[in-house]
């Protein structure tokens, strides 16, 4: 039989014929590709390596047209929808198994109107398309996350915490409008003004509203010359060093925002002979400001506790965001998870100290983001996201290379969050929660009370849950 095989919304088949999908694809201002297609195994390639799926059709769309006719042949023939931003979802979203993929790659314009501070941002565009866009020729920036492959959409969509986020927030509280598809087919306008129940919701609840075209962020003035300080010290110095840092974050300027790692020291001369490979502690600092302010700022913090080395630098903000990037190539095996601490005790230090000491692969880190600052005023019904009261993020971030090697570093990392868990809270940020959990419990514990309005806009907008690839909520009523 002639056609292609797709899957259901309820796991049913459902074959298209050649003349439909002919038809279909000449609608388009992109383009398809099905598995037969030597296209098809890049297209489905994701970042993290662990996980392998297969769609029956991708559609490379080269307008908002080309995702509403996307949108509406899923939701009248019932098949499996899934949308790609960027394709760096750590527990691989932008794909489904059989179905149909609404694929933005080639969505990725950055479009900026600096006489009212913002930027238009495609669906599809990188973090590193959007600096390249906004920095160099404007000299500003809107807040987003610190690996400039990540794509936009899916992390801002669910938050999008960064460097800026003490000083200007999440990326998601930065959005001032978005053009978006819903399930029924039509592309809508969400701000503050046009269906604001809609906007409420995309700021931190997901992809579960519609597919986003296009994102309206706001612009911030951005120094040409940004302080990245990285003090890194023994394991044996880390609790105090960590010690140290929760107490001066308590009157920090906004400005400052520091990333703590439980990382590898690297082989490189900045590091004194003897601890280079070792275990260590990074202390990332990024200061949002004048460079005299930063100094100041920064110093108490670098000079806490004797380093083993330092690799502070001054540099323009688009080679700021490139710190991280040659860490996290495309295709290695990647599991991450992620929790809130409401606060940095003295247990929850004692337990990353084992945990940093056990990680399975020197590749792998432990993160703490400090949170507060501007991120930390916004109420937590403002926007989708919720509740903002925890001071630290924790992110275990297994990374390594052997597929051998698979089940220890899922192992530990698992084991290593339920201790910490007890210890912290269980509710995870979203955009690092990694695969293998309940989901619906995950979506639960995230948006706390939030959850049953996003229900209801959810009811409102996709009341058949066509956008159901993701951390979904689920129709309500
Ligand atoms: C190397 C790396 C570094 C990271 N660093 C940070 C960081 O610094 N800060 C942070 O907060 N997070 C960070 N993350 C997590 C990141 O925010 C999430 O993985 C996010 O999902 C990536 O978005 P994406 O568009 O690349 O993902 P995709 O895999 O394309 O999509 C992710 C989800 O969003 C949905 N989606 C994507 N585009 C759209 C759209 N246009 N409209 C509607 N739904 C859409 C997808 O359906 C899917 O459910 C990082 C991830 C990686 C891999």
């Amino acid at each position: 039989m002639s056609g292609i095989l797709l899957k259901g919304l309820e796991g049913q088949e459902i074959r298209l014929k050649n003349q439909d999908i002919s038809l279909f694809e000449a609608g388009l201002d992109g383009y398809l590709i099905v598995p037969a297609n030597e296209k098809y195994n890049t297209a489905r390639a994701l970042w993290n390596g662990m996980i392998e799926r297969k769609p029956g059709l991708i559609v490379r769309c080269r307008s908002s047209e080309d995702v509403m006719k996307c949108v509406d042949l899923a939701r009248e023939r019932g098949i499996l929808l899934a949308v790609r931003g960027g394709g760096h979802n750590v527990a691989g979203n932008a794909l489904c198994d059989g179905g149909l993929v609404i694929d933005l790659t080639e969505m990725r314009s950055v479009r900026v109107d600096a006489d009212n501070a913002l930027v238009l941002i495609d669906g599809g565009a990188t973090l590193g398309e959007v600096d390249s866009a906004t920095y160099p020729a404007h000299g500003l920036t809107t807040p987003m996350g610190v690996v400039t492959a990540t794509g936009y959409a899916g992390l801002a969509l669910h938050g999008g915490m960064g460097w800026q986020m003490r000083k200007y927030g999440l990326a998601a509280d930065n959005i001032a409008g978005v053009d978006i598809v819903t399930a029924d087919g039509r592309l809508l306008r969400a701000g503050p003004d046009e269906n604001p129940d809609l906007y409420w919701a995309v700021r931190g609840g997901g992809g579960s509203f519609g597919v986003v075209t296009s994102f309206t962020s706001r612009l911030h003035s951005t120094p040409r010359q940004v302080m990245l300080a990285v003090p890194i010290f023994s394991l044996e110095r880390a609790p105090e060093v960590l010690r140290f840092l929760r107490d001066y974050m308590v009157d920090a300027p906004d400005e400052l925002m520091v990333l703590g790692a439980f990382w590898t020291a690297p082989d490189t001369p900045e590091i004194a002979p003897g601890n280079r490979g070792a275990h260590a502690l990074f202390l990332m600092i990024c200061f949002i400001g004048p460079l005299e302010d930063a100094e100041k700022a920064v110093a108490p913090l670098r000079n806490c506790q004797p380093v083993i080395g330092d690799l502070t630098s001054i540099k323009p903000w688009t080679e700021v965001q490139k710190f991280f990037d040659e860490d996290y190539p495309d295709g290695r095996r990647y599991y991450w998870k992620s929790t809130f601490a409401d606060e940095l005790t003295d247990p929850i230090i004692d337990a990353l100290m084992e945990h940093a000491q056990s990680r399975p692969s020197m590749l792998t880190s432990i993160d703490l983001w400090s949170m507060g600052g501007a991120y930390g005023r916004v109420g937590a019904e403002e926007t989708a996201f919720g509740s903002r009261e925890a001071k630290v993020t924790i992110n275990y971030e297994s990374n390594w290379i052997d597929p051998g090697e698979d089940d220890a570093n899922v192992e530990w990392t698992r084991k290593s969050l339920r201790q910490i868990q007890e210890l912290a809270q269980s509710r995870t940020y979203l955009n690092f929660a990694g695969f293998g959990e309940d989901q619906e419990r995950l979506v639960k514990e995230n948006f706390g009370k939030n959850l049953d309005r996003l229900q209801q806009i959810k009811a409102a907008y996709d009341p058949h849950n066509l956008f159901r690839t993701n951390f979904n909520i689920r129709p309500k009523g």
